[in-house]
């Protein structure tokens, strides 16, 4: 099993000397999405670390953080099964401790989709992986392109202070369903995640347009739309082709960083998905992460 670390300072202690250490940071409630990046930091470093916090600083006030879901056990059990040697679960508390000042605010990459959506989600997370960052002082660490955004912000920031870690992207882990995993999945029933398979059906059906030689961005993004529209319990906030640099253009070229993003509230939970425009990156249509590993 696992150490379990609570405090920063017993993680710097714990870590001290340790030569190369791979940082997998999540919010936990672990699924095989999380355990294929505590894989990828297992084959690439000595030491792996992961974090286990639900940030508050990420969640707006009338997000999902008190629901969010939380079990310890079943962290362990995930990370040891992938092989991360130190579980750091930090209290809020512990992170954020009276007179607590700084922010990590970033424009650009920030602003558009989530960043609109959801004010002040990005600075929250561009604070709490800088701090993870600083505490764990990791020869890399992972992130997935489940968050295909949030991947672009922390590259983003990493490069623009000059923050000594190699980031890594993760491919996205599905069901067989073509759903993305997530811990928010388990807010559903059976019934709702077959139904929300809708997002992975309107990206793919964007994919498919693009591969029959459409390349004006609002045809393309239309093609999500009308498979998006055809489930009634699916509230779009937004559909968008963006380059790597998050911003949306009339007409797309074929760079390979162009992505599509969705981003819905079905029964009351908001999930989001994207996948690169060009299905081809993908040998067979299929991402070398695409695992199918049923529910876990
Ligand atoms: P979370 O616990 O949801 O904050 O996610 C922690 C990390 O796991 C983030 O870097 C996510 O992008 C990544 N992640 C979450 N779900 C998946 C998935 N289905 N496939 C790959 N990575 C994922």
């Amino acid at each position: 099993m696992p150490r379990v670390v609570r405090t920063p300072a017993e993680l710097r202690a714990a870590l001290r000397g340790q030569p190369s250490v791979g940082l997998v940071p999540t919010m936990g409630y672990l699924h095989t999405g999380h355990a294929t990046l505590i894989r990828a930091a297992r084959a690439e470093n000595a030491v792996v670390v992961l974090s286990v916090f639900v940030n508050p600083m990420q969640f707006g006030p009338k997000e999902d953080l008190a629901r969010y879901p939380r079990d310890l056990d079943r962290d362990l059990r995930v990370a040891a099964e992938a092989g991360a040697d130190l579980l750091f679960v930090p209290e809020a508390g512990d992170m954020y401790p009276t007179g607590f000042s700084t922010r990590v605010e970033l424009s650009g990459v920030s602003e558009p989709l989530d960043g609109a959506a959801r004010p002040g989600h990005f600075t929250g997370v561009a604070t709490v992986v800088l701090k993870l960052l600083n505490l764990v002082q990791p020869a890399r660490a992972y992130f997935g392109e489940k968050d295909w955004q949030q991947l672009a912000v922390v590259r983003r920031m990493v490069a623009d202070l000059n923050v000594p870690v190699e980031v890594v992207g993760v491919p996205t882990v599905r069901a067989e369903s073509g759903l993305a995993l997530s811990s928010r999945n388990a807010y559903l029933s059976a019934e709702e995640l077959e139904r929300a398979t809708v997002l992975s059906r309107a990206l793919r059906a964007v994919q498919a347009a693009y591969a029959g030689g459409e390349r004006d961005a609002a045809r393309l993004r239309q093609a999500g739309l009308d498979v998006l529209a055809t489930e009634p319990e699916a509230v779009p906030d937004y559909l968008a082709v963006v380059d790597g640099d998050m911003r949306e253009r009339d007409a797309v070229d074929d760079d390979p960083m162009n992505r599509v993003l969705v981003a819905a509230r079905m029964f009351g939970v908001r999930l989001i998905d994207n996948m690169p425009l060009d299905a081809r990156q993908h040998p067979g249509g299929q991402h070398p992460g695409d695992q199918h590993p049923g529910e876990l």
